[in-house]
């Protein structure tokens, strides 16, 4: 075998499984393997427990010996961003306020893996409660970026996309509220989707801004990326804002001939604060598509300016009234010493909430309350509809947009302390959130200084299977997805 197993695709790995030359356990088992000996660098993980991997590997043996379950995710091992709801497993957010608890129940997505026969293997770090764009702001470790440890593998999903790069995983999941999974992504080198708003059940995800949060998939290949939201994608009526659309094998539209197709280039997202290292890379990619046949076409999106400003108002007043649950009483962190109702509140609160979840609540309870909803709230609440209609309208003339994933390649920890700098990593990401469209990230290069970069494609809503089929004619045709960090 030319490539370590635990940096085959998932595509590789099916194939190995259904042919009977691996089984899922000896597969888990090079996983753990592998976690093992580069975790303790990388720390891409909150908890595993390898006893549990390893008896649903052999439960996946046993029903593929029986002659049943030929999923399409049989037996394959994979993380969980650990906002994601796993039944027996701890769910924490990293963050202090859940430290202790263990999912009762199973999230949708997490009942789609397992009908598909994927082991659950693992709880990925993220930024608490998936506020942050590094991983940084995990409260019992940061992750680091497997291409250089010193450096950030981005977020809040850092752990989800780390834990691909370094082998320590087959796909993983990962939620994105403003770019969460595409910026990680793009950081670490691997592919990650953000599907259209409505199109996976967030049943069963620690909400964020449940207006903006979808539950996507990270894969080293697009075509893994596409059997993945295949097992993911589908209405669901524990969560009201699923949509019921007829869904396509996104796996088999990848081979259907499709292009050329139309691509825009939004004006706004070259400007000033891009790195001239991604700018090129990106460029290239472009010129790859317009020598491909593809009608290159420069548009714009005049709203994209306030997209940072409306994100974190929206987002901080659905976090401040989200995380009001956190009360120290049901469930989570209870202060020790609190002497009534009232004081436990503030001191649990004060004690299990990190600096960054204190501020976007103030943030948040701020631009709600009275007198100031209508300056605020109301107001980004128009915004955001400019800035969805700036991207239908520029659907009236290209199929699909192209840009880059992220400003900077991975920056290094502690690099950026200020709270703004780090809220403009998420200028190209976080329109499309406002917007509810589906995007994704792909490796498109590397900097001078070895680390890798990402070419963003953002659709049209439910369009994901041309989305997938427009990366895939361009990682077809480049081999940055086969090239791994050495650790
Ligand atoms: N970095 C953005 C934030 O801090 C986006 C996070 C996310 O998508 N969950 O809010």
């Amino acid at each position: 075998m030319s490539v370590e197993l635990h940096y085959q695709t998932l595509v590789e790995l099916a194939t190995l499984l259904d042919t009977g030359r691996l089984s899922s356990v000896e597969l888990t088992a090079a996983i753990i393997a592998r976690t093992k000996a580069v975790d303790a660098r990388v720390r891409a993980f909150n908890s595993f427990d390898e006893a549990d991997a390893l008896a649903q590997a052999a439960a996946s043996d046993a029903r593929r010996a029986a002659g049943q379950g030929r999923g399409p995710l049989e037996g394959i091992p994979v993380g969980f961003k650990d906002v994601i709801s796993v039944a027996g497993q701890p769910l924490t957010a990293s963050s202090k306020m859940l430290a202790n608890f263990v999912s009762p129940y199973d999230a949708t997505v997490t009942t789609r893996l397992k009908n598909a026969g994927a082991v659950c293997w693992g709880r990925l770090n993220l930024d608490e409660f998936a506020m942050g764009s590094s991983t940084e702001n995990s409260a019992f470790q940061p992750t680091r970026n497997p291409w250089d440890l010193t450096r950030v593998p981005g977020g809040s999903s850092g752990g989800s996309a780390a834990a691909l790069a370094a082998g320590e995983a087959v796909v993983t999941l990962g939620s994105d509220t403003g770019g969460s999974i595409r910026q990680p992504a793009a950081l670490c080198g691997v592919v990650g989707l953000k599907p259209t708003y409505g199109l996976v059940s967030r049943y069963g995800l620690i909400a964020f801004a449940s207006s903006l949060d979808q539950i996507g998939p990270f894969a080293r290949t697009v075509e893994d990326a596409a059997i993945l939201l295949g097992a993911l994608a589908g209405h669901d009526e524990r969560d009201s804002t699923s949509v019921k659309v007829e869904l396509p094998d996104y796996r088999a539209g990848l081979g259907r001939r499709q292009a050329p197709w139309r691509l825009g280039i939004p004006k706004e997202y070259f400007g000033a604060g891009l790195d001239p290292e991604v700018a090129a890379a990106v460029e290239k990619a472009i010129a790859y598509y317009r020598g491909m046949g593809c009608e290159i076409k420069e548009v714009s999106l005049p709203h994209t300016e306030y997209g940072v400003g409306v994100y974190y108002i929206i987002a901080t007043a659905e976090c401040s009234s989200n995380l009001a649950r956190y009360d120290g009483i049901r469930y989570g962190h209870r202060a020790q010493d609190a002497h009534d109702a009232v004081d436990i509140y503030f001191k649990s609160r004060a004690e299990g909430f990190g600096a960054e979840v204190k501020r976007r609540i103030i943030l948040g309870t701020y631009v709600l309350s009275s007198g100031y909803y209508d300056a605020y709230y109301l107001r980004a609440q128009k915004v955001r509809t400019l800035i969805r209609q700036d991207f239908l309208n520029a659907y009236q003339e290209v199929d699909a947009l192209l840009t880059p994933t992220s400003p900077t390649p991975a920056f290094k920890a502690g690099e950026k302390a200020d709270p703004l700098a780090m809220y403009l990593c998420d200028v190209y990401t976080i329109g499309v959130n406002l917007a509810g469209l589906p995007a994704l990230s792909v490796p498109c290069g590397f900097s001078s200084g070895g680390l890798p970069i990402g070419l963003q494609l953002i659709g049209q809503p439910f369009r994901e299977a041309q989305l997938l089929a427009i990366a895939h004619a361009y990682e077809q045709a480049h081999d940055w997805h086969q090239k791994h960090p050495s650790l």
